[in-house]
């Protein structure tokens, strides 16, 4: 990495930035105290220092420190360390968990054909560890002792301009890892800075190199985006700087069908919503939303080549998750659900007697009925649709009897003499009108 000659960090009084050591909980304190106290350096580091700075509530708080993890490790009882390759120390109070990382140089000996650098476990000092950060705004250190900063690379300049600037030459830090550009976008957004013209360049350029980072790696990086409580803003800034190609390569298609766009932002918003109120949000519902307007595209297709509309969803689905997979690895734990909320959806075109019932007895029921309203809120089902399942919910036996369609009342009648055919199909679902507007077939046909 081309370190930036500097004389020196900057060394910002309590005067000037105003957060007391009583800021920081009990814990960071703590872990500070304890590694000062055995002859260590201590520092809070990284994102809890910025957003202190910015008045916000930090989600965690990581500390740096000249330890080794072995004898971090072993200054704290509740601690254990973490990471194979690179150690990390994780200690514990309570419900809390304070990352303690020992200071790291940027090591650029090791790296793919594309200059993307793959090993990144070098111990080094305090300037090495603030040099080889992301962004200026996310290396200040924080000393606890004497409540001071230690600010490299005039970050609480750029946090003032709100800008988000890389440290160093913005080529040469985005090809060492080109998660960086990611991380622009989603602190741009989520801070509601902008990207300093210089760091911002080369970014058009280089979104290509997303390519070359591990899938699981940027599935995470994605997660962190699409969890900040800003990722309506957070895809917006991805668009304009021209990176979503290469992580969800599907989104541009999606994107620029005025329907898909629509869907797509009203599930982020949604989201965003849901993470600021602290309600918990679903990953895979999430991505369900990201990917639907794709399989259907892959449905009609599907069907068009004369598939039955059942196997021609399952069929679109798989193509849809396994084209993803190459470039953002979903974990299979979310692409069961997703699979679970979209071969639900259309069950709910289906309201004869019993057809409703198994429905809302599904464990997915309410994910998928979120998943509706949404349809329909973009526009792509009627209203109607939803309002008659919100309805349905809630109502009484009696009403829920006045709901149902009557054509499909027909089959309530006692099928004794089919029933000797053979079983009828399981929950009497996949028979397959999905998104027809024909009447519902009898549950074996
Ligand atoms: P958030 O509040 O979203 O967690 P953060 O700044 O704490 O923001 P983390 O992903 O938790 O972000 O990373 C912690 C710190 O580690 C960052 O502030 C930054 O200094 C450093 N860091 C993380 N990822 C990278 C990276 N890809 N390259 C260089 N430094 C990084
Ligand atoms: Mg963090």
């Amino acid at each position: 990495m081309r370190l930036g000659k500097k004389s020196g960090p900057g060394i910002i009084p309590l005067s000037k930035h105003g957060i007391h050591r009583d800021s920081l909980p009990h814990s960071a304190r703590k872990v500070c105290e304890g590694l000062q106290q055995a002859g260590h350096s201590a520092y809070v580091v990284g994102g809890a220092v910025r957003d202190l700075l910015l008045g916000v509530t930090p989600k965690d708080f990581d500390v740096a420190t000249d330890a080794l993890p072995e004898q971090v490790h072993r200054l704290f009882r509740r601690s254990r360390l973490i990471g194979r390759r690179f150690k990390l120390v994780h200690v514990m109070f309570g419900s809390e968990t304070i990352e303690v990382s020992t200071f790291r140089a940027g090591d650029s000996s090791n790296t793919d054909e594309h200059g993307r650098v793959l090993r990144d476990n070098v111990y080094g000092n305090r300037e090495e560890d603030a040099v080889r950060r992301d962004f200026t705004i996310n290396a200040m250190y924080y000393d606890p002792s004497n409540e001071t900063i230690l600010d490299f690379h005039d970050g609480l300049r750029d946090l003032r301009k709100k800008l988000v600037r890389i440290i160093g030459d913005p080529r040469a830090r985005f090809r060492e890892d080109p998660v960086r550009m990611l991380r622009a976008a989603r602190f741009a957004a989520k801070l509601e800075f902008t990207i300093d013209p210089q760091t911002r360049a080369p970014i058009a350029d280089m979104a290509s190199l997303i390519n070359n980072v591990p899938a699981a790696r940027l599935f995470d990086e994605m997660l962190k985006l699409l969890l900040s409580g800003h990722a309506g803003p957070c895809v917006r800034e991805l668009r304009e700087a021209g990176l979503h190609h290469g992580l969800l390569p599907l989104l541009d298609v999606i994107l620029e069908q005025p329907l898909g766009e629509r869907f797509v932002m009203l599930a982020l918003a949604e989201t965003d919503q849901r993470v600021r109120d602290g309600k918990p949000v679903s990953p895979a519902f999430l991505f369900a939303a990201l990917l639907w307007h794709e399989v259907l595209a892959a449905w009609k297709k599907e069907q068009a080549q004369g598939t039955k509309p059942v196997p021609a969803l399952h069929l679109a689905m798989d193509a849809v998750i396994e084209m993803q997979t190459d470039k953002l690895a979903i974990p299979r734990r979310f692409t069961t659900i997703m699979k679970e909320i979209w071969v639900l959806q259309p069950r709910f075109e289906q309201r004869s007697v019993k057809r409703p019932f198994a429905l809302l007895a599904n464990e997915r029921f309410r994910a998928a009925y979120d998943f509706l309203a949404l349809r329909c809120a973009s526009g792509e089902c009627p209203a109607e649709l939803a309002d008659w399942w919100e309805r349905f919910q809630h109502a009484t036996p009696e009403e829920r009897d006045v709901m149902l369609h009557p054509a499909e009342a027909r089959e309530r009648r006692p099928r004794r003499r089919r029933r000797s055919g053979g079983p009828a199909v399981a929950g009497g679902d996949a028979s397959g009108e999905a998104g027809s507007k024909a009447p519902a077939a009898p549950a074996d046909s």
